[in-house]
């Protein structure tokens, strides 16, 4: 087991209803910028919700921040931040907009001249304008983690940025608030947190006895809600229980003294930012590939995975690792997930396009540093 030190200070205020203890969340005193996506909270009445459990604060609401949130975006409501005094945030909806609203956290107090290198060297990062949260979309786990992605489209980058500092003070988490969600970012969110999991689990094996277990265990949960999710999701336990799963998959729980992965989020961004797929569909279409380039380092884990997992209990190890791999991807399948980048229209020469970038980039990803330029060519070639 690697050393590790945890913390989590996020304070998860859970169930039906609980947006209304956002008032004695936050003291009277405070001045509050609430930060919104395109208006997805206006349609599902968690806007007005916000309102009237904040009726007693000064409130400036910021409206407009994009899926894969821009930097651009982020700087205007840094201004009106400013121009308001403002000292506590609320983020209210998906990963985006709490990532975003991380961001503005940190960005509100930098004194100096630009802010993107806040994202790109994080040790910059010393103070931050405290912040809140309202889930609507169980997905990220942004809402309970030290972690954010922001994008400048106008450089076409992409990147994650963590900090201590970007712990939500709280996270509300009503599951009601989700039974709104379109079929797309259902299958976006159940993709999105298995792929947490797997970003964490499969990097080693025999030494993480508990996190092995606690990630199996979030894993079944996540094949078992997936399918009923997609089937109703107006089911009040099973959108809790899927809310749940999507939190606890990347808010450190399951990262304790284990080797981390994240090649397949890393390189996936290069598909966001170029061709324009969601962050999950990314996942799906780099993940299978990835498996299969690199069996061989990730052998003796698939095989553990098929046997505890799926259930795979016959077979040679090899046998096992192959069918753990199909069974992966049959599962994206059937969340309605397309698994190959020609699927999505993408021009082949977009292998040797995102090559280049990343070797430009001098990328190595993976809990060996061993997805480099060269290691992501093979495996955008295979998802291909
Ligand atoms: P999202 O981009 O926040 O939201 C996607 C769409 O869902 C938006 O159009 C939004 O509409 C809509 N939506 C949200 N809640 C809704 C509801 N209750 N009912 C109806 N529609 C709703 O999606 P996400 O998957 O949560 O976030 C993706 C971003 O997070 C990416 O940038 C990804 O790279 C990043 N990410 C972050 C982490 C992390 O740890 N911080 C981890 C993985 C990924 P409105 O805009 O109208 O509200
Ligand atoms: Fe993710």
């Amino acid at each position: 087991m690697e050393n590790f030190t945890f913390q989590n200070p996020t304070r998860l205020i859970f169930g039906k209803g609980s947006i209304e203890q956002l008032n004695s969340e936050i003291t009277p005193e405070k001045r509050i910028m609430v930060c919104f996506g395109g208006g997805s909270a206006k349609k599902n009445g968690v806007y007005e919700q916000v309102k009237q459990a904040l009726s007693g604060h000064f409130t400036v609401e910021f409206w407009g921040i994009e899926p894969n949130p821009d930097y651009d975006t982020v700087m205007k409501a840094v201004a009106l931040a400013r121009e308001n005094n403002i000292d506590f945030l609320l983020a209210v909806g998906g990963g985006s907009v709490i990532d975003a609203t991380k961001f503005i956290a940190h960005a509100i107090p930098y004194k100096g001249e630009d802010a993107w290198q806040l994202a790109i060297h994080n040790d910059l990062i010393k103070e931050s304008t405290p912040l809140g949260v309202i889930l609507t979309l169980p997905a990220t786990g942004s809402e309970m983690n030290h972690r954010g992605v922001l994008s400048r489209r106008k450089t076409k980058e992409k990147v994650s940025f963590i900090s201590p500092f970007s712990f939500p003070k709280f996270a509300i988490l009503d599951p009601v608030v989700t039974f709104t969600l379109p079929e797309k970012q259902l299958t976006n969110g159940v993709v999105d947190s298995f792929m947490h999991i797997m970003e964490q689990y499969m990097t080693s094996t025999g030494n993480s006895v508990l996190m092995d277990r606690w990630a199996e265990g979030v894993l079944l949960s996540l094949i078992e809600l997936g399918p009923k999710v997609l089937a109703d999701k107006t089911d009040y336990d099973t959108m809790a229980n899927f809310m749940l799963c999507a939190t606890m998959a990347l808010n450190g729980f399951t990262g304790m003294g284990v080797p981390q992965d994240w090649a397949t989020h890393r390189i996936g961004y290069e598909l966001t930012i170029l061709y324009g797929l969601d962050h999950a569909e990314t996942l799906a279409v780099v993940y299978p590939a990835l498996l299969k380039i690199l069996k061989n380092q990730k052998m003796e884990k698939l095989a553990q995975y098929a046997e505890r997992v799926w259930g795979i209990q016959s077979g040679s190890i090899t046998e096992k690792a192959d069918l753990a791999i199909q069974l992966t991807e049959g599962f994206f399948r059937k969340m309605g997930m397309k698994t190959h980048m020609k699927e999505y229209g993408i021009p082949p020469e977009a292998i040797d396009i995102i090559y280049n970038r990343l070797k430009k980039n001098g990328a190595v990803y993976g809990e060996n540093k061993n997805v480099d330029a060269e290691m992501a060519r093979k495996i955008f070639a295979e998802s291909y």
